[in-house]
């Protein structure tokens, strides 16, 4: 057993920016072919797709908004067009926002749910019969999805919903060999967190020192290392699993 994800296909939602751009790169250069999706073109498109063409293997970045069934479908159907088979699906694409609960508007409650959950139920659902013995789905959860967290109540609520959805399909899917599992960020430094005002950026660091066992905020590679794990056949018995990547909160 080890990590390499050679002559393996991954589709990685929301790749261009964060986690996912982490967790693209992770995937690629432990040797799987990767396509990654975004919903904004942006100079961060540009840059991914530079940084991939350093990297060995067939690697494409492709527009899709994975609340919308019709761009999902065409995206994994570029993937069977390319690859014929995928062995790994990471459901990473999000959004956030704070409002208070007595504020949520329906449509920015829709936005956050339609992004996580039924995101994630279109892409596995349209990418499942190119998938067979050996497949892997990993979901981003968070670490908030069962404490809880003021203001947050509609990405808590997608976030728990993405737990009991890999718990339903590992039990579905297991009898193919299909594992479904799910990584649990606590707070992750990505470019969002290095944009906050300074004051605010020394305050939430000052806060997760304390919070986390490791003393610090998480990295994206980090997050990336534990879906490598969950996509290579070092963790071939783990599904249904939700692994925490916290710094130990
Ligand atoms: P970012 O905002 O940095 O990146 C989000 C990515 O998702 C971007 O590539 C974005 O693309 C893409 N995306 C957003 N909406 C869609 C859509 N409808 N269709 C396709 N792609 C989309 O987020 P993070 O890296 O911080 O978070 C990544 C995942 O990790 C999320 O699921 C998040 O909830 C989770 N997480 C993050 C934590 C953190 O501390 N950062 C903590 C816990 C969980 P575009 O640029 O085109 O919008």
């Amino acid at each position: 057993m080890n990590a390499s994800l050679s002559g393996k296909n991954a589709l990685v939602t929301g790749g261009s920016r964060g986690i996912g751009r982490a967790v693209v790169l992770t995937l690629a250069r432990a040797g799987a072919n990767v396509t990654a999706c975004y919903r904004t073109e942006s100079e961060a498109v540009r840059e991914l797709e530079q940084e991939l063409k350093e990297i060995p293997g067939d690697h494409h970045v492709v527009r899709a908004d994975v609340r919308s069934k019709e761009e999902v479908d065409r995206l994994v159907e570029e993937c069977r067009t390319r690859y014929g088979r995928l062995d790994a699906v990471v459901n990473n694409a999000g959004v956030i926002s704070h409002v208070p609960y007595d504020e949520l508007a329906e449509d920015e409650w829709h936005r956050v749910v339609d992004t996580h959950l039924t995101g994630a139920f279109l892409v596995i659902q349209a990418a499942l019969p190119l998938m067979g013995e050996g497949g892997s789905i990993v979901n981003i959860g968070s670490r908030v999805a069962t404490v809880g967290i003021p203001t947050r109540s509609h990405y808590t609520a997608a976030k728990a919903g993405l737990i009991g959805l890999s718990r339903s399909l590992c039990k579905e899917l297991g009898g193919r060999g299909i594992r479904v599992n799910v990584v649990e960020p606590g707070v992750i430094e990505t470019e969002e967190a290095a944009k906050l005002p300074k004051e605010k950026y020394e305050q939430l660091q000052a806060r997760y020192r304390q919070l986390t066992s490791l003393g610090r905020l998480g990295t994206p590679e980090e997050v990336g290392g534990a879906v490598l794990f969950l996509a290579s056949d070092l963790s071939r018995y783990v599904t249904g699993a939700t692994i925490p990547v916290d710094g130990g909160i």
